[in-house]
């Protein structure tokens, strides 16, 4: 059986937490894109972590880990990673990295950063973490796969074709020193080293898996608006995060995924640049920014503030229909229990005066603006509650209004950031 949990909406809605949750009863955990650009926050036993390239399986020691094709291997900081978890008394997980997973090179990075200094305030507000670069070389079949570290005449032959292209940007447009071919292929041939028993075809090892019954889980990295076919672009990220490339990314059948587990806040935020058409500005922003999350609306990777805002039906009917969710996952619930009455987003108002519910394409999109209904607060702290009967009235109204406003059953509410703060409910 393969579970997919993945994002409705602009990444960040707690799917490390519910990842590390569903794993306790699960037997692999596959990361099938993106790479070290975004941060999966955990709160358990050994403490707070924010991962960012290794599965949120890696807490549970009977659990396989795997590091799929489609993700964008930064060797340095999966290593770092790992060091960090055994440092801090996790014992060391069990953990599987593809062969043909690509592998990310350090003028990826350079390019990154290179190219936002470039575009200035016109940037796309990337993590410079190398990745639009990484995926662009990927189709453009420059890039380099974990299994070419073990063979340094084809790694050196395959490089030295890419170099001369890569150096005219270099040079030319960034004014950046040549590459040094020489010790590029020594610094991946020791990369290959430093991971090498870990290396694995675990396409094949996931097809044995699920023949011998296994329960799989593919842990999507961001949320549907930024898929780069159907979000908000260009404002997206590079690999698609949809639960229907999970199939792709880590080498399932798209016929084994059972349950598509569509994770959203019970606020919004986002962080980078584009449009947020339910961005809040001011004292009312800084309130909900400080409450939300474990520790406010801070990126995990970054730091950045999260641009914050209320509960987005249309996009978040939208995420989840073009995810295929076959259950929600409600987050952060108990953030909003300061509130008196909580609006929430109901429709957009285009720039020619239309209300509309469909999520537009961007250049409409960038015009719109948010229209707000109110639904009474609740008032209290809901933490420390485990059963559903036990949240107040309110409280469960306005899961039952996100439900049928979204039209998929929220099977799971989290009303803490720490693992055992979740409710599941019977629908
Ligand atoms: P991910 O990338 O989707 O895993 O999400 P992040 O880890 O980037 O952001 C989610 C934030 O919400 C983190 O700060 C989590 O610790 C926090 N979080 C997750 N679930 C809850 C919850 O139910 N309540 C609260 N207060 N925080 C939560």
């Amino acid at each position: 059986m393969v579970q997919a949990i993945v994002g409705a909406n602009w990444g960040d809605e707690g799917k490390g937490k519910v990842t590390d949750v569903l794993a306790e009863r699960s037997d692999v955990v596959v990361r099938f894109q993106g790479g070290a650009n975004a941060g999966h926050t955990i709160i358990n036993e050994y403490g707070k972590f924010a991962l960012h390239l290794l599965p949120s399986g890696v807490f549970h020691q009977r659990v396989v880990n795997i590091i799929g094709p489609g993700v964008a291997l930064n060797v340095e900081a999966l290593l770092k990673e790992l060091a960090a978890l055994e440092e801090r008394g996790v014992p060391q997980p069990q953990l599987l990295i593809s062969d043909r997973c690509q592998v990310m090179l350090p003028w990826h990075v350079d390019f990154d950063r290179l190219e936002e200094e470039r575009l200035g305030k016109h940037s796309y507000g990337s993590t410079k973490s190398g990745i639009a670069p990484f995926y662009s070389d990927k189709a453009a079949k420059v890039g380099v796969q974990v299994c070419e570290l073990y063979d340094e005449a084809f790694l050196r032959e395959r490089l030295a074709l890419a170099l001369p292209r890569k150096d005219c940007l270099l040079t030319s447009l960034y004014g950046q020193e040549p590459t040094d071919l020489d010790g590029l292929v020594e610094y991946l041939l020791k990369l290959g080293e430093r991971i090498r028993p870990m290396v694995a075809d675990t396409t094949r090892f996931l097809h044995q898996a699920l023949k011998e019954g296994k329960t799989v889980l593919l842990e999507g990295q961001l949320g549907t608006l930024r898929d780069p076919d159907h979000g908000i672009y260009p404002y997206t990220t590079s690999s698609s995060p949809l639960a229907g490339y999970g199939t792709v990314g880590a080498g399932v059948p798209p016929t084994a995924i059972s349950d598509i587990y569509c994770v959203t806040k019970a606020y919004s935020s986002a962080v980078g640049a584009g449009p947020f058409v339910v961005r809040l500005e001011g004292a009312e922003a800084e309130d909900l920014r400080r409450r939300g999350g474990d520790a406010g609306e801070y990126g995990a990777t970054t730091g950045r503030p999260r641009d914050v805002g209320w509960f987005d039906a249309v996009a978040t009917r939208y995420g989840a229909m073009v995810q295929g969710a076959t259950e929600m996952v409600l987050t952060n619930l108990d953030v909003l229990g300061y509130l008196d009455e909580i609006p929430v987003c109901v429709a957009y108002e285009t720039a020619e005066g239309e209300r509309i519910t469909d999520f537009p394409a961007t250049p409409v999109l960038m015009k719109c603006k948010p229209v707000y209904e109110r639904l009474p607060g609740w008032k209290c702290d809901i933490r420390g509650i485990k059963d559903w009967e036990k949240l107040p009235e309110n409280c469960r109204k306005y899961v039952e209004w996100i439900e049928q406003t979204v039209g998929v059953p929220i099977r799971l509410v989290s009303n803490g950031p720490k693992r055992d703060e979740i409710i599941t409910r019977n629908v």
